[in-house]
């Protein structure tokens, strides 16, 4: 496998196109077409947004994981005489990702459903924009195995560890204390309900809670965000990213978003990396690497800002966050199964089936009444996602 060259043009393949990932990756990709040629671009069902993707930048593969969505796009991309061949179903996405004429991937499907073709690319030893969390959340053993096995470059895009990534030494340590850091710092806004009553919580409706003051993102990472879990599932990430053990990570509440994360080192030394919270900052980072891209995002004000806030978590109205710090430290397949309980509740409070502090509640139950296992396989993962996932839908039926 030939490694992309930065003097070459990069074919990337984006999958998850259609997603506030997807779109953002494909604004930065547009400011420097002498760089990058978009190859493959992969979406759900969504014909719509994948049909004017498509004609914007005329990938050779469109890939919907619907079939009746695959058809629809065909047919309007033919009636508009496009040559970008459609594909359908999750082979389809797990070819694209590890196609031979490749050489970055954005993963950028959300959740489990990213898994695979995440996988694909670590296989394929391709240059991965990780920012799918939960393929390391389910899998961070396997995942980082098939990198170092296949000398895939992976590049963190999610904001915090992007961050870490660019306050750590670069020529890759065994472990933490070998680099000299003593812990990594996670930081988290707080999510909307940063400054509400344990009372007003039990009672948030799915407006507020897809209301968050400093980022625009999917729906599943939003509720993720309100409920602390998108942190606790970004311990879980930082784990398997930097080798730090559970200790050795700690989420500091900053709502002004401006510090995406810090590294102590053992000297007392701080890193710390800022930025405007626009998503394009790390997606050009993992673009550009180790070039510095333009990526559209304005200067920091912070005259404008002022003053930059800090205070601790609250674990008792965030129990997600320390569900997850529990599944991390159980090890083996808790982590997948908070993950797929996960993303049960959040579905389940989407749909306004269930209020917003049963999601912990739920996830706690399928947590405790499942068997841990050691992690020895892909398979054997979806055995236990599914699992957890009947498990949480019955839940449901007897709580809902
Ligand atoms: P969105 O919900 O905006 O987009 C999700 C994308 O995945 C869409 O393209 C969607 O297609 C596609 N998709 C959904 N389900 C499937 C499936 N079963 N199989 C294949 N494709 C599917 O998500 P985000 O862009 O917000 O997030 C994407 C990932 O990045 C998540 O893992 C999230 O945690 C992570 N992330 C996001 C950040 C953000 O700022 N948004 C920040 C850090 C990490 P369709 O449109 O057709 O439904
Ligand atoms: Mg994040």
């Amino acid at each position: 496998m030939s490694k992309p060259t930065l003097e070459t043009v990069q074919n990337v393949a984006i999958l998850g196109a259609t997603g506030t990932i997807g779109i953002q990756t494909l604004d930065v990709i547009s400011q420097h077409p002498e760089r990058f040629k978009v190859f493959a671009l992969t979406a759900n069902n969504n014909v719509k947004s994948m049909f004017s993707l498509c004609s914007e930048h005329s990938p050779r593969y469109a890939v919907m994981l619907q079939p009746q969505a695959a058809a629809e796009l065909g047919a309007q991309l033919k009636a508009a005489q496009s040559s970008t061949i459609v594909l359908h179903g999750e082979q389809a996405l797990i070819d694209v990702a590890a196609h031979a004429e490749v050489d970055t991937v954005m993963a950028a499907i959300v959740g489990a459903a990213g898994l695979h073709p995440a996988m694909a690319a670590a296989k394929a030893g391709k240059r991965i924009l990780l920012a799918n969390k939960e393929t390391l959340v389910m899998a961070g053993s396997l995942f980082m195995r098939a990198v170092e096995e296949s000398g895939a470059t992976l590049l963190p895009i999610d904001s915090e560890h992007n961050a870490i990534f660019q306050v750590m030494p670069h020529q890759r340590a065994k472990s933490l204390a070998e680099a000299g850091i003593k812990r990594v710092l996670l930081t988290a806004s707080g999510g909307p309900f940063r400054n509400a009553t344990l009372d007003d919580m039990r009672s948030v409706t799915r407006a507020q809670a897809l209301n968050h003051p400093n980022w625009v993102m999917g729906p599943k990472i939003t509720i993720d965000s309100a409920t602390m879990m998108n942190k606790g599932l970004e311990v879980i990430e930082a784990h398997w990213l930097f080798n730090a053990a559970a200790n050795q990570i700690d989420v500091v509440v900053h709502p002004q978003s401006v510090i995406h994360s810090m590294v102590e080192y053992n000297d007392g030394s701080v890193l710390a990396q800022l930025g405007n919270p626009d998503m394009r900052t790390p997606i050009a980072y993992g673009l550009g690497f180790p070039d510095r891209l333009q990526s559209g995002v304005n200067s920091l004000d912070l005259i404008k800002i002022g003053r930059l806030d800090f205070c601790a978590p609250d674990f008792s109205r965030f129990p997600c966050l320390r569900l997850a710090y529990d599944a991390l430290n159980a090890g083996g397949t808790a982590p997948a199964i908070l993950n797929a309980a996960n993303e049960i509740a959040v579905e389940a409070f989407l749909a306004e089936r269930i209020g917003f502090m049963d999601i912990p509640l739920m996830i706690e139950s399928v947590l405790t009444a499942s068997v841990i296992e050691d992690v020895v396989s892909i398979e054997q993962l979806a055995t236990v996602d599914a699992k957890a996932r009947r498990a949480a839908s019955l839940w449901l039926e007897n709580h809902a």
